[in-house]
């Protein structure tokens, strides 16, 4: 076994290859950025290793700096985790030229896999079905849309240098494919700097399928059967499981035959995975899948696979690497049971998924029998915007699909996170969607039911509000009965309610709120007042002078609340849902932030990358304002109405902190007046 280990990674994956990696009496080297220096995988690690500034690419992504730190610290291996340098040959290679192991496959089957193309062509030549398309090197237009028709529509097309989902396009009839086809090109070319692209049938009701193999240097190769991830939003990943529901056993068997056929043909060692679409228009059917690419790592979706089979994938990727045989054999390996894993995200489902950064103020995980979780974050660590937003992976185990589902829905049920806005609640209803739990969906279940999941922008809930009302009382009047005791002379406070305890008749005191950057009036109402009488008993709260019962039509009372205080009020989670309630305090707050006041704003922590207007331009509402990158995607902020562009505040390359104002501007209604 090797003796020590470098994790070139963060968050939650290096966490979990640290945890094996000690199990298993190796000496654990983390690195990190300068905002990862207090992070979880920095404190776990038996030694941590600074370098460089916060963007990845100035630190995770130097392969001389971690080259130089493993050095240094004399690691006899690298494990790249998965992002970062994992999938990256030349990185493989300098691990070789150091004379330190690389943890994952030679650099050679990184470059055989790497292109989409390529890997489809070496996939057919080895006996593996892919799918019908054209993956030549042709790029004219007019030839791609004769292949394009050949194949029969509707046809997706691809960057043969993609991933995650960018540069693909979906072309339903022959009119779109020009304007399609363009941008792709355009696409690929800005987000790889290759504009080539492939075409595909697009197979319908589709299935992700995918297969784990793992590969030794003495050539055995087996596979570990399959996971589905066909829960995805925007071709990525949300909840994947093991085994695939209603998996027949031949196709099971046909697949995995196929993924070894394809690990083989590129000498594969280490851990892998080989991505099937399996067409499920008619169920599954082992002559309707086809090879969609191979990602040469260890997936985020790992620990569903761990849970079926009772292996620990990080040891066998340790142990391949130190030169030791597999574990087990194909023979010797077999699935029990069922696993389903939930990806946790600082995002906003009813923004259109935008994540979400700040302060963890509150970050706790329900747990129970069966429940894994996986995170590199703790209660008050930063979700940052320089790097991907998951908070963690929560993984069920049941002996059954129902019961993995019933166990991840109620440890999702169980979990609390205040702070930076959660797909928690998104998460939650998924597990309970009875399309999914039926186990009959494809990869477009998630985009046809955004509304049944909550994921459309909703009005905060009114009794939500409620409790955080009478939760703030608490805190007030405790304030108010030492103000009493101490029979200070301050002035009342802007509350007003100092005095309502003291009357002998009901009385209505206006509490004005904030809730998620809104003003709210509600209304304390003592119906049976008592001297003395502090604390929320024989107090109502009326929502904007007195309308309440509209107000309470979409309350989802029962719902148990935590009350997470912060400096000028309470995050108030009920349901996964998180609603932020403050105090309005006329004399500390950014009107201009809270009113809008023509202000264009930051919907997010990010980078201007474009800035479209200047002072004195005329715009119309929708007109793009300036673009911001986050998260590695692109923003466009609009112009909310008609008008004039008054000021501009930032230049491409600021930093902006989330509600930072961009630009302002004059609505026409308001200089016509
Ligand atoms: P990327 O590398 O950009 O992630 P993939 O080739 O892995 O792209 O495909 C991502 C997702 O797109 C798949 O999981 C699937 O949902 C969908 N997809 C890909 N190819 C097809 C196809 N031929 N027909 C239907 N859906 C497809």
């Amino acid at each position: 076994m090797l003796s020590s280990v470098l994790i070139a990674n963060r968050g939650e994956i290096a966490v979990r290859v640290i945890k094996t990696a000690r199990r298993l009496g190796l000496r654990t080297i983390a690195v990190y950025s300068e905002a990862d220096a207090g992070a979880m995988h920095v404190r776990m690690a038996d030694e941590a290793y600074a370098i460089g500034p916060a963007p990845a690419r100035d630190s995770y992504l130097v392969i001389d700096k971690i080259i130089a730190v493993a050095r240094q610290a004399g690691a006899e291996a690298i494990h790249p985790g998965y992002g970062f340098l994992s999938e990256r040959a030349e990185f493989a290679d300098a691990c070789a030229e150091a004379g330190i192991v690389f943890v994952g496959p030679p650099a050679s089957a990184i470059r055989a896999m790497g292109l989409k193309d390529g890997a489809k062509t070496l996939m057919q030549k080895a006996g593996v079905p892919v799918v019908p398309g054209y993956h030549g090197a042709m790029q004219d237009p007019k030839f791609l849309k004769e292949k394009a028709y050949e194949i029969g529509y509707p046809v997706l097309i691809k960057a043969v240098a993609g991933g995650g989902g960018k540069g693909m396009k979906k072309v339903e009839k022959l009119v779109d494919f020009d304007e399609a086809l363009a941008s792709a090109q355009r696409e690929a070319a800005s987000s790889f700097g290759d504009p080539r692209v492939l075409i595909e049938k697009y197979v319908q009701s589709p299935r992700h399928i995918e297969i784990q193999v793992f590969g030794d240097i003495q050539g055995n190769v087996v596979h570990l059967f399959e996971r589905d991830c066909s829960l995805q939003r925007r071709h990525q990943k949300v909840i994947e499981e093991a085994p695939a529901p209603d998996m027949p056993p031949a196709m099971r068997e046909a697949m995995g035959r196929a993924a070894v056929e394809a690990a083989k043909a590129v000498g594969y060692v280490g851990a892998g995975t080989v991505e099937f679409i399996a067409d499920g228009s008619n169920g599954l059917q082992p002559d309707k899948f086809y090879f969609m690419e191979m990602n040469t790592r260890l997936q985020v979706e790992h620990p569903v696979t761990e849970a079926i089979t009772g292996q620990d994938l990080v040891e066998w990727q340790l142990r391949v690497a130190s030169g030791e045989r597999l574990p087990l054999l194909q023979d010797e390996l077999q699935i029990h049971g069922h696993a389903v894993e939930a990806r946790l995200y600082a995002e906003d489902p009813e923004k259109g998924f935008l994540p979400s950064t700040g302060t963890l103020h509150r970050l706790s995980f329900g747990d129970g029998e069966g429940v894994r979780v996986d995170t590199g974050v703790q209660e008050g660590a930063e979700v940052s915007p320089f790097y991907d937003p998951m908070i963690a992976k929560v993984i069920a185990f049941g002996e059954t699909r129902d019961e993995a589902l019933d166990r991840l829905g109620q440890a999702l049920g169980g979990t609390v996170v205040a702070g930076p806005r959660t797909n928690l609640a998104f998460l939650k209803a998924l597990t309970e969607a009875p399309g999914f739990r039926s186990g009959h969906f494809d990869t477009g279940f998630i985009d046809r039911n955004l509304e049944a999941l909550g994921a459309v922008p909703r009005p905060a809930d009114p009794e939500t509000i409620r409790l955080a009302a009478l939760k703030l009382l608490e805190g007030i009047s405790g304030d108010l009965q030492w103000r009493a005791e101490t029979r200070s002379s301050e002035p009342a406070s802007p509350w007003g309610v100092s005095d309502g305890f003291q009357l002998g008749a009901p009385r209505r005191v206006a509490m004005p709120l904030i809730v998620d950057g809104e003003r709210v009036q509600v209304d304390l109402v003592w119906t049976a007042p008592r001297a003395g009488a502090a604390g929320p008993s024989g107090v109502r709260v009326v929502f904007g002078g007195g309308e309440s019962s509209s107000l309470h039509d979409h309350g989802d009372v029962g719902a148990e609340p935590t009350f997470t205080p912060t400096r000028d009020g309470l995050f108030v989670v009920r349901n996964g849902r998180q609603t932020d309630v403050r105090r309005f305090d006329p004399f500390d707050v950014d009107l201009d932030h809270l009113d809008g006041g023509g202000a264009v704003k930051a919907p997010m922590h990010g980078k201007v990358v474009a800035v479209l207007v200047e002072p004195g331009q005329q715009v119309a509402k929708g007109d793009r304002i300036a673009v911001i990158e986050a998260m590695k995607m692109e923003h466009t902020l609009v112009a909310p109405s008609d008008g004039t562009v008054t000021a501009v505040m930032v230049v491409a390359g600021d930093q902006v902190g989330e509600g930072a104002a961009v630009a302002t501007i004059e609505a026409a209604a308001e200089q016509a007046a």
